[in-house]
């Protein structure tokens, strides 16, 4: 069968890998000149179920509520009549209560820790080469109190199996050199054994070039349109060099996802937030961490990405708008500067922002559409590093019929 994949990010770059590893003929569309540029070109690189919960909590609506009032929050919401943040919002409430989070939770766990053991498969069967750093991840606390909270609110994901440790200050700076610098107190940190971090653009590119090798087709540089739907199917998708044709098609467009489905008639609950991205290069390696991690105080994330330090925070549910100002880095550079003096030039990092493409509950969306031969992996929030390459390899199995590797329930098309 021909089928097209619409998107070039990690998503979609993972699905078509193992669809075509299924035999199928694989075209790969995308309307940037490289794969993997978008959110998967900006993320902070931890690959993390150790940090699998749902955003949509009992504590949101409280928070949401303060950044409306104009506080700083982790996030943040634009006052808007945006008619699909509404909407978005009112099914993110929803999902805000502790069994709901429970459940989302759980099953982005399931599909974080498949996905991880094929990314580790991927690279060593591909030989991809992307600045990993195997030796977990840190979630940091400067406070006693705090990290005392976050330790039991881990008990959901221990008692599922994730290898999550409680270590001191002097258990921190043991495992990690560069925290001997840091001018704040570091009470502990919650220490995510089997998590692990790396860049996720060269993982895909990587992932791309032994696809080619085996005779994937990548348009790149075409911008879609939209889809032409005849008697029920999709016969075509319409980009800016004219019109593509399958007899399937994926649609793995990240944040670009709700409006193409929309053409389909078709309802994604895909919604962007906006997140900051900040790349360093490295200029004193003893003061940089080697080990991922996030500050639990400020929600700025790291990686090290061989010779440069990628650091990012925020999320801010803002619309599609892409625009950033120096300003928007300030806490970036602050955490920086506290935790890691001295580890990289601060003020000449390359900056950006990107959108995660946010479903209200938190699971991605993968499997068959309402149109027949129009399927679906998109939505995978602040977490599609971690969970891409397994949901890539769930649509597949979907695709063709079989036993999925993990219980697909709770990312079905809703
Ligand atoms: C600041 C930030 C930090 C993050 N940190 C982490 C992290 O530490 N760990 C983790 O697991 N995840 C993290 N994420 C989330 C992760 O980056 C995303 O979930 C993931 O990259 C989504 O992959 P994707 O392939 O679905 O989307 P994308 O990478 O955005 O790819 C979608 C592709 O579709 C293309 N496209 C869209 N619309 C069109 C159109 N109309 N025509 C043609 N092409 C189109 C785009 O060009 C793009 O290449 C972070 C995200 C952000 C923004």
């Amino acid at each position: 069968m021909h089928v097209v994949v619409l998107g070039a990010g990690v998503v979609g770059v993972a699905t078509a890998h193992y669809l075509a590893l299924d035999g199928h003929e694989v075209t790969v569309l995308d309307r940037e000149a490289a794969v993997g540029r978008d959110a998967s070109g900006g993320n902070a690189g931890l690959i993390a179920p150790g940090h699998s919960y749902a955003w949509a909590s009992p504590a949101a609506p409280r928070m949401m509520v303060r950044s409306l009032l104009g506080q700083r929050t982790a996030i943040r919401v634009k006052p808007t009549l945006d008619p699909a943040l509404l909407g978005w919002g009112i099914r993110f409430l929803r999902e805000c209560t502790a069994d709901r989070a429970r459940r989302n939770t759980l099953v982005k766990h399931r599909l974080c820790r498949h996905s991880h053991d094929c990314i580790n498969a991927l690279a060593a069967s591909e030989a991809i080469e992307y600045a990993r750093e195997a030796a977990g991840v840190f979630y940091l606390y400067g406070d006693e109190a705090a990290l005392q909270a976050g330790w039991a609110r881990t008990s959901l994901l221990r008692e599922n199996g994730e290898d999550l440790r409680l270590l001191s200050a002097m258990e921190v700076a043991d495992r990690e050199p560069a925290f001997a610098r840091a001018t704040s107190p570091i009470a502990g940190a919650i220490f995510g054994a089997d998590d692990a971090s790396g860049d996720c653009e060269l993982f895909t590119r990587g992932l791309a070039a032994s696809l080619e090798r085996r005779g994937v087709t990548f348009q790149l540089g075409e911008t879609i349109n939209g889809l032409r739907v005849d008697g029920g199917s999709v016969t075509g998708v319409r980009t800016t060099n004219g019109e593509v044709r399958g007899d399937a098609y994926v649609l793995a467009l990240g944040t670009g996802s709700a409006a193409i489905a929309r053409t389909a008639g078709i309802r994604v609950p895909v919604y962007p937030a906006k997140g900051y991205s900040a790349t360093f290069a490295v200029r004193d390696p003893g003061a940089c961490p080697r080990v991922g991690g996030v500050d639990e105080g400020t929600l700025v994330a790291w990686s090290r990405l061989g010779d440069r330090l990628r650091m990012s925070s925020t999320a801010e549910f803002s619309g599609y708008d892409r625009s950033w100002r120096p300003d928007d880095f300030a806490g970036i550079i602050a955490t920086a500067r506290r935790l890691f003096p001295g580890a990289a030039d601060w003020d000449t990092g390359a900056y950006r922002a990107c959108l995660r493409p946010m479903t209200p509950d938190g699971p991605p969306v993968i499997g068959r559409s309402r149109v027949g031969n129009l399927w679906l992996n998109t939505g995978h929030g602040h977490m599609g590093w971690t969970m891409g390459p397994g949901s890539g390899q769930v649509l597949a199995d979907l695709f063709a019929g079989r036993p999925t590797a993990i219980e697909p329930d709770g990312v079905a098309p809703r």
